[in-house]
C-alpha cells in the first residue's frame, strides 16, 4: 500500500458526503442511532486506534456503505473521489442481488484477495459491528443470532490477517468478549 499525505480537506468531503447521503437512515440498536455514527467509528477506530493516516483508507471507510445502503453509484463516487477511493469502496460492497446467506460466504471467500486498502476497511467495520453487538446490539437479536454474527465476522477477518496485527489484535480483544453475549 502506497501511503500518501493525509489530505483534511478530502477526508471532510468524504465525512459530508457520506452524511448526507445516510441523512435518512438509522441503525438497527433500540435507540435507532443516526447511521452515520457507525461510518465515523470506523475512521476512528482505523485513525486512533490504528494509527492509519492514508487519506484513501480513510475516506472509504467514511463512504463504505454508500453504494450498499443509499442511492450512491460507483459512478458518482468516482467523480467526486477519484478511482482509487470508488475501487475501494466498490470491493467493500455486497452484491445485493444476491441472497444473504451467499453475501456472507462471498465475504469470507474473497476477504483474502482484498486489496491492502480494503482489508483495513473490512476489519475495521468487523470490530466496530462486533463493538455494537455488545454495546448497542439490533432490535431482538437472540443469542444465537449475536454468537453467530461473530463466528462470522472471525471467519472474514482470518482471510485479512497480517494486513495490520495491532487492529487484529483489537479486533481479538472484541471477539474475546463474546462470551459476554449470554
Ligand atoms: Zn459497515
Amino acid at each position: 500500500m502506497k501511503s500518501s499525505k493525509f489530505r483534511p480537506d478530502l477526508f471532510i468531503q468524504a465525512v459530508a458526503f457520506a452524511a448526507d447521503k445516510h441523512r435518512h437512515q438509522r441503525r438497527k440498536d433500540v435507540l435507532a442511532s443516526p447511521y452515520i455514527n457507525h461510518p465515523i467509528a470506523l475512521a476512528h477506530v482505523l485513525a486512533n486506534e490504528g494509527g492509519v493516516t492514508d487519506t484513501v483508507v480513510l475516506s472509504a471507510a467514511v463512504l463504505h456503505d454508500t453504494v450498499e445502503d443509499t442511492e450512491t453509484s460507483a459512478d458518482e463516487l468516482r467523480q467526486v473521489f477519484g478511482e482509487q477511493v470508488a475501487s475501494v469502496v466498490m470491493e467493500v460492497t455486497d452484491d445485493k442481488a444476491r441472497s444473504k446467506d451467499e453475501r456472507k460466504r462471498l465475504q469470507v471467500e474473497h476477504a483474502p484477495q482484498l486489496t491492502d486498502e480494503a482489508k483495513l476497511v473490512k476489519l475495521a467495520d468487523k470490530i466496530c459491528n462486533l463493538r455494537d453487538i455488545i454495546g448497542a446490539p439490533p432490535a431482538g437479536w437472540t443469542t444465537e443470532r449475536k454468537e453467530a454474527y461473530f463466528d462470522w465476522a472471525a471467519e472474514v477477518v482470518d482471510g485479512l490477517r497480517g494486513i495490520h496485527p495491532r487492529l487484529e489484535a483489537v479486533f481479538d480483544a472484541v471477539y474475546a468478549r463474546r462470551a459476554e453475549l449470554r
